[in-house]
This record gives structure tokens, sequence and C-alpha cells, in this order.
């Protein structure tokens, strides 16, 4: 008997995970719940983390882990307990397949079958954010190699496993070349070892526009942390409701299964909710975890049910649905329908297969480093490009010279245009002019000199190459 880890969270949370626990018990499945408390109690006893040690032993003993939506209380400085859980545990891959279930559930888009692949643990999703000057704040975006080719290599995997014909790159490379453009360079890699699936890549805003338009047009998509987070509620909200969705997220160790959408405070506690999201998460767990026959036992039930019209209010039309149910009304009728079969809609690819084994990453040799120039970040509340200038020049020393100032990313001096509106958060770039190499020693006799001169720095950042190719952006206009 398998043990899953189970939480019944906030708002719907506990509405939604009782009507799935009770279809799953009725199935037969082969498990059992070890009941742990996490989210906002946990948050207001005191703990900024939502979660206790007992909570994550549980977690960490039994591997697999169901979870109904935490609300994560406003300010106070809690950190997503969401956030914590994907990122402590490695699970990197967030796999949010999305179904139209035409003509049952209305839609405008009857033909939709798309699976999401969310990279789950970078991106400006680390939430490493400073202010800087008065004006400016930052967040970090961190992209790494590894995780772009663990999630990609993952996308193609799941790809060949579950019989799918395409994976979709989405990535925004025309701006952020070092960050997108490595995402988009991996993929492009990875994807020559699958030669039986397509590929391909859009920019994410028209890629963007494109799924909410024609989803059919795509099978996978792959994609970063943010946009996988947008667009995978927008993927479940075009098939007919958000709260139709359910995701796994999936590490080396450990698994975690929930609904795309979150607490819905607005409706909790009135017996309204959608319990689907949070069931169909399940349905995947239990494909996960070797309990397949259970599995696709639940997903016919459920599928018969919609079919059947009974329809929670976030579904219900006239015309298309039959009977407005509550979440415990509709949870009955599945459970009344396990054993039936659905007369139209087809159980899903992955009710058949179960989970797979996690590809693992190529090594690879690293590239040669060489420290050719850096960029000191300087708050300064002068608004004339020039004058700023004369004084970050001040502090040039051994043969490190001011290339360039940019303001936001915009060059401004040399040559800068009068129209362009400076902050008081100024990026200088200093380099060697004979293009030689710089020791770390020159940049910090460049921030004595800064000490001595009252030029107020607020960061560096160390321009690099590695093997000879630039690891840093131009200034725009540059
Ligand atoms: P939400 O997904 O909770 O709700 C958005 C809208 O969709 C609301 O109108 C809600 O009533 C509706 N909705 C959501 N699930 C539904 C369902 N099952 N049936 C019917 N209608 C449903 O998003 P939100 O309001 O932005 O966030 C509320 C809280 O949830 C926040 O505290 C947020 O941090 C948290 N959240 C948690 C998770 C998670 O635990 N994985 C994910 C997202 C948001």
């Amino acid at each position: 008997m398998k043990t899953v880890t189970v939480a019944h969270g906030d708002g719907i949370g506990p509405e939604i995970m009782d009507a799935t626990l009770r279809i799953i018990k009725a199935s037969g499945a082969n498990v059992e719940f070890d009941e742990i408390q996490i989210g906002e109690q946990v948050y207001l006893d005191g703990n900024t983390s939502g979660i206790t040690d007992e909570a994550w032993d549980s977690i960490r003993k039994h591997k697999v882990f169901l979870k109904a939506p935490i609300t994560t209380p406003q300010g106070g400085g809690y950190k997503s307990l969401n956030v914590t859980m994907r990122k402590t545990l490695g699970l990197y891959a967030n796999v949010r397949p999305c179904t139209s279930l035409s003509p049952f559930v209305q839609t405008k888009h009857p033909e939709m079958d798309v699976v999401i692949v969310r990279e789950n643990e970078e991106d400006l999703y680390a939430g490493i954010e400073h202010q800087q000057t008065d004006d400016v704040v930052q967040c970090l975006k961190l992209i790494s190699r590894p995780g772009c080719e663990k999630i990609i290599r993952y996308a193609f995997e799941y790809a060949r496993h579950f019989g799918r014909k395409k994976v979709t790159c989405f990535s925004k490379d025309n701006i952020m070349k070092q960050t997108d453009g490595l995402f988009h360079r991996v993929f492009d890699e990875v994807a020559k070892e699958y030669t039986d699936i397509e590929n391909e890549h859009w920019i994410v805003d028209i890629g963007a526009a494109k799924l909410a338009d024609t989803p059919e047009a795509f099978d996978v998509i792959v994609m970063q942390n943010l946009y996988g987070d947008i667009l995978s509620d927008v993927a479940a909200q075009i098939t007919g409701s958000v709260g139709l969705a359910g995701s796994s997220n999936i590490g080396e160790n450990s698994a975690m299964f929930e609904a795309i959408h979150g607490s819905a405070p607005d409706i909790a506690g009135k017996n309204i909710a959608n319990p689907s999201g949070l069931l169909r998460g399940a349905i995947i767990m239990l494909n996960h975890i070797g309990e397949g026959e259970a599995a696709a036992k639940i997903e016919k039930a459920w599928y018969k049910t919609i079919e059947d019209g009974v329809h929670t209010p976030d579904i219900y039309r006239e015309g298309s649905s039959v009977k407005k149910v509550g979440t415990k009304e509709f949870s009955d009728a599945v459970i009344d329908n396990l054993g039936q079969e659905p007369s139209q809609l087809n159980v899903s690819a992955t009710s058949a297969k179960g989970a797979f084994k996690l590809p693992q990453l190529k090594e690879r040799p690293l590239a040669r480093k060489e420290l050719v120039g850096v960029d000191v970040f300087a708050d300064d509340k002068d608004k004339n490009p020039n004058e700023v200038a004369k004084r970050i020049k001040l502090i040039e020393d051994n043969g490190l010279e001011l290339l360039m100032i940019t303001n936001r990313g915009v060059k401004v001096w040399p040559n800068g245009f009068d129209e362009t509106y400076c902050t008081n958060h100024w990026r200088c770039r200093f380099m060697p002019t004979d293009g030689s190499t710089i020791s770390k020693a020159d940049i910090v006799q460049l921030l004595s000199n800064a000490v001595e001169n009252g030029v107020d720095v607020i960061k560096t950042e160390n321009l690099y190459e590695f093997d000879g190719v630039k690891g840093y952006s131009l200034g725009q206009g540059q």
C-alpha cells in the first residue's frame, strides 16, 4: 500500500480535497493518506514559511504529495509556500495538460489538447529582489544551462512517452539574448536528439496570442517559469474553466500533485467550487505511482459525469448542461459513475502509460572564461548624463576606460539623446581600449577610486567572455 501525504489547504481547498479523497477511496485505489497542515494557519501561527518540520518530514518520507491550494497572506514577509516547496524538493517540471471537453463543456476551442511544461525552479521566481536607488528596484532573472536542459529534455521525453507529435518552445530571446537566448539555444540543441518529434520556436508574445486564438496549433509547449505560470492559466481557462486543470510537479526524488488554480477565497465554504482540477491532479498522481487502473476508473467516471451534463456553476451553461450541482453533489455523481464508461470523451494517454524515467543531463566541458571588463552601477541624482560621465571618468585607472553609460539599458553617453528620460540608476561600462583581459584587482582599484571621488557605487557586474563569446548584453543604441 502506497502512502501519499495530503494537505487540505485553504479557501476552497478543504472542500475540493474532501471530494477528491472520497472519490479515490471509493475507486479502490491501493493508497492511504498521511494528512499534514500547511498554509495560512501555519503562517499566522508565526511560521513565515507556512510549513512545519513535521510536515516536511512526511513529504520527504512518502515522496508523493497531493496538495490543495493554499493562501499566501499578503505582505508581512510571507514567502509563497508553493514556490518554496517546488524549489526545496527540486520539483523542476510542472506539467499542466489543458484539454477541451467539447461539446459537454462550452469552449471556443473544441479541438484544444495542449500540455504546458513549465520550468519550476528558476527565472524571476528566485525572488532575489533589491531596491538600489530611491527610484529603482531590481528582480534578478536567473536561468541556468542545467535548468534549461532538464526541463527541455523532460518536455521531449514526455512527448515521446505519451505519443505526442510536437514540442514548441516559447521565449523572448529577441530581447533577453542571454537568459531567453540560452533557453532557446538549449532547446535547439536538445531537439536535434529527438528526430521523431517535431520542434518549433515562437517568440512568447505572438506565441501567447496564437495559443489563445488557435490552441489546436500546439501540442506540448515548454516555457520558462513566469511565461508558463501565466500561459497555463490562460490555456486552462479557454478549455472552459481554470477549475478544470490539474498539474504535476516532478523531481528526481519526489512529486507533488495539485489543481492549477488557487484557493479561490471568493467562493470558499459555499459548496460551489469545481473539484475537477484537484481530481485530475490526483488522477495524474495515481498513474505516477502505478495505480493506473484506479486512475482510469476515476477518469472514466469523471468524464461520464461531465458528459451527463452534471456540472458545477463555473462550467454550467443553459443548453449544454443538464444539472447544476455543488462540490459535494458533483463528487457523489462521480462516485456513482465509477465502473461506467463515457460515450465520447477518451481517457487520456497518461492513464495507460504511468511515469517515465527522468532524462539525464549530458556532461559537457567547461568553457574558457576571461574577465574583459566591468559594469559599475552608480546612484547619481543628476539628470544630465554628460555631468555624470565627468564624475565617473575620474575613477578610470590601469587602462580601464569608461566606454559608455546606459540608463535603464539605453545608451545615454557618449552621444545620448536629450529626449531619453534618465533615472538616478546609471550603468557605467569600463573596458580596456586595447581589448586585453583585466584582473579583479583592477576592479578593486576602480571601486577604491569611486570611494575617494564620492561616486555612490550600488553594485558591479563582471563582464566575461566564454570561449571568446561575449557573456553580456550591449547597451541599447550601442
Ligand atoms: P484563484 O485561482 O484562487 O481564483 C481565480 C478565479 O477563479 C476566482 O474567481 C475563483 O473563484 C475562480 N476559481 C478558481 N478555482 C475554482 C474552482 N475550482 N471552481 C470554480 N471557480 C474557481 O486565484 P487568485 O484569486 O488569484 O488567488 C487566490 C489565492 O490563491 C492567493 O492567496 C494565491 O496566492 C493563492 N494561489 C495558490 C495556488 C496554489 O496553492 N497552487 C496557486 C495560485 C494561487
